[in-house]
């Protein structure tokens, strides 16, 4: 599996690579200059500094970016929204060219930002000391229909390239899975669309991240980390993701 996952991730690289160079190089979506290979050059590659991110000040709940207040966002010292989430950590911002490589990523596929991405993430979780990191799942057979999810992908260069310890321990639910859980389960889960994975893990550690592209309202991390604290033995669950919006 790793071996065949770097074989294919190198031929994809290297066909790109082949592909941009005929056809001029593609321009980065920062400067306007030849990048070749990805929509950034490497100088603009240089803009996401990972330790920098991180020494935002942001709600410790929520991950707002905080102007005046300290440690917790109006909202949040009102009623968190977040509950089961111990600390989430957005990296960058939501906006000027941040959506494009989002777009361009997630919605076109341009898988040669899986590695930019997985080697930001990385950063931070070595910066924080997080070992494992679970992701959140792709609703059922997307996979078998665009051929890949970027969650799983950059979970997986994590993994595999990175070291990280990948425990996969959340599913999508299906209308299928949604018949085999009695009445009671089924309408606490109504709401949600993500179970607990049957594959088993012998042993867990007390503290995880999950991983998810970006956070809009927080909702589906909050759901994924609801789940693992209600079902686990897990003390603390992270939620890490490239962008917040707000
Ligand atoms: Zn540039
Ligand atoms: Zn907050």
């Amino acid at each position: 599996m790793n071996v065949l996952f770097k074989i294919k991730s190198y031929a994809v690289t290297f066909l790109r690579f082949f592909y941009s160079l005929i056809s001029g190089g593609e321009t980065c979506l920062v400067c306007g200059k030849t990048s070749y290979l990805t929509p950034l050059c490497s100088n603009c590659r240089k803009l996401y500094f990972v330790s920098d991110a991180l020494k935002v000040n942001r709600c410790k709940c929520c991950g707002k970016e905080l102007i005046s207040e300290k440690e917790l966002c109006m909202e949040c010292r009102d009623s968190p929204v977040l509950k089961s989430t111990d600390k989430m950590i957005p990296l960058f911002s939501y906006r000027l060219w941040n959506k494009e490589l989002l777009f361009m990523w997630k919605i076109q596929g341009l898988r040669a930002l899986s590695y930019f991405f997985a080697g930001l993430v990385s950063k931070a979780l070595k910066e924080l000391q997080i070992e494992y990191i679970v992701p959140v799942p792709p609703r059922p057979g997307k996979i078998k229909k665009n051929g890949w999810d970027q969650i799983d992908e950059l979970c997986k260069i994590l993994k595999f390239h990175y070291g990280f310890k990948l425990l996969s321990l959340l599913e999508r639910t299906s209308s299928t899975q949604q018949k085999k859980l009695n009445r009671e389960e089924r309408l606490s889960t109504i709401q949600s669309a993500y179970v607990l994975s049957e594959k088993v893990y012998e042993v867990l550690p007390s503290e995880l991240c999950i991983i998810d592209d970006v956070c809009t309202t927080g909702s589906t991390i909050e759901t994924c980390a609801h789940i693992i604290k209600v079902n686990t033995t897990v003390k603390k669950v992270y939620a890490m993701t490239l962008f917040a919006v707000g």
